[in-house]
């Protein structure tokens, strides 16, 4: 058995790997690292998967973060295509499913997340795909591709006379909302399956839910709100959604995708003392509980001070600050986590950022209005009178003021009609 050892072991080969690279790289220029990555790609750019990759605009080459010189300038060596199979923490040391052996003075596990599945009759129909990797976007690109030339033909819904191709989206989340989109975009129609009253559930409240449903309406999005799948039907491939609703309405498709959330990779975890409830859990250092293994990215849940709470934060964002956190502690830092990493979407050219914890809200306002052309706010408060998360939708001048509320988790008790009207100065 061959035996590495390096001062540094990444696991993962996505965007906290990468960004955990480079904050050692700004404190220690040469202690050995190696970065090992499951998939074959070098790391790359997981949101444009359900945006311009997906709708074809931009090239696989465009979606890599770094070119592979990158890792050759800084010493970093990269194995992709190899899977971490287990770790040992006593003895410091994890194996490759190449059967090498690689020990180390420190360890990060960044291994991510990976889509959730759909547990109803007939999910194992190869036609019901789901979006995490290149090698899923490519699969539905090639998807989309046969349906719009060979599909079921929806030409009411298009002032395309012929237009074809008909998919049913599970899961009205950011994801499923994204993909709703890029796929209405490239002429499909589309029903959309929303197990909440309104989408984005998670994330935001009623009236913002609202503004995105009218917003996918105008562009021919058909949402099937409050509505789950009971099963899946076709002759070896999915060509029918039967919902739950009394009238067990049939939605005809070429084919399905599910968004109905992520899962923490946390395998490797398995035989070890690492704490873990549905993520790894990591202090507010990135630190897990064995001292010299960190985690960070969609794997781990940090304990974030802000909030007095371990936070799974399963965003880009997110993923580079625990990573970067992550890294600069394992070079040596004594670091806490201070960031407020937020999300960013996009659905028909909307842009909507958020920032804060969506678990801890217990009421929401809007600042503004939903219909204003400029866009609106949406301020979740939590049970203590303290701004838990900020939502903007559209542009505004004053996102930077929004942001800060989370930031100072400003208590708002009494002052929450006066922050409801956008002509009150927010400072
Ligand atoms: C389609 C899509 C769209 C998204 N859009 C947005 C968006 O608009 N805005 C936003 O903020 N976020 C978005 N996200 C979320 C964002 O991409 C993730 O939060 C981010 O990629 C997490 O980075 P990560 O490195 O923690 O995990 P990942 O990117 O999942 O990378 C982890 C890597 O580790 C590998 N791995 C797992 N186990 C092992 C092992 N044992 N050995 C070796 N390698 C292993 C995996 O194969 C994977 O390549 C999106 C995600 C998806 C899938």
């Amino acid at each position: 058995m061959t035996v590495l050892h390096v001062k540094y072991l990444l696991v993962g080969g996505g965007a906290a790997s990468i960004a955990a690279a480079k904050a050692i790289r700004s404190l220690d220029v040469e202690g050995s690292m190696l970065v090992v990555g499951r998939e074959v790609h070098r790391p790359y750019l997981r949101p444009e998967l359900s945006r311009r990759y997906l709708r074809r605009e931009s090239t696989r080459e465009q979606l890599y973060l770094d070119d592979p010189d990158w890792f050759n300038r800084h010493h970093v060596a990269l194995k992709t295509g190899r899977n971490v199979s287990r770790i040992d923490p006593p003895r410091s040391a994890a194996t490759l499913d190449s059967g090498e052996e690689v020990s180390y003075d420190f360890l990060l596990i960044a291994t991510g997340a990976t889509a959730a599945g759909l547990a109803i009759p007939g999910a194992q129909l190869p036609n019901l795909f789901s979006l995490r990797t290149i090698d899923d976007a490519d699969l539905l690109r090639n998807a989309v591709e046969t349906a719009i030339h060979e599909g079921r033909p929806h030409g009411e819904l298009s002032e395309l006379p012929r237009a074809r191709g008909r998919v049913a989206v599970i899961g009205a989340g950011l994801l499923g909302v994204e993909v709703s989109a890029s796929l209405r975009r490239m002429g499909m129609a589309v029903d959309l399956i929303s197990g909440s009253e309104h989408p984005w559930a998670k994330q935001a409240g009623e009236a913002t839910g609202r503004f995105v449903a009218k917003l996918l309406a105008k562009h021919g999005v058909t949402l099937h709100a409050g509505r789950h799948p009971l099963r899946l039907e076709g002759d070896s491939r999915v060509q029918r959604v039967v919902l739950d609703d009394a009238a067990k309405t049939t939605l005809d498709c070429d084919f399905a995708v599910a968004c109905v959330g992520a899962v923490a990779t946390k395998d490797l975890l398995r035989g070890t003392t690492i704490g873990a409830g549905k993520s790894i859990l990591v202090d507010s250092t990135g630190r897990t509980s064995v001292p010299n293994i960190f985690a960070a990215g969609d794997c781990c849940a940090i304990l974030d001070p802000r909030f007095g709470k371990h936070r799974w934060l399963e965003h880009w964002d997110g993923a580079q600050a625990t990573a970067t956190l992550a890294g600069r502690n394992m070079a040596g830092a004594n670091e806490t986590f201070t960031a407020l990493p937020g999300f960013e979407t996009e659905i028909f050219g909307v842009k909507a950022r958020g920032w804060g914890e969506s678990r801890l809200v217990d009421r929401r306002l809007i600042r503004g209005s939903t219909a204003a052309d400029t866009g609106f706010a949406e301020i979740g408060i939590a049970k203590d009178g303290r701004v838990a998360q900020v939502l903007v939708v559209g542009d505004l001048d004053e996102t930077a003021a929004l942001r800060q509320l989370v930031w100072d988790r400003v208590n708002v008790s009494g002052r929450e009609d006066s922050l409801r009207d956008p002509a009150v100065a927010l400072s």
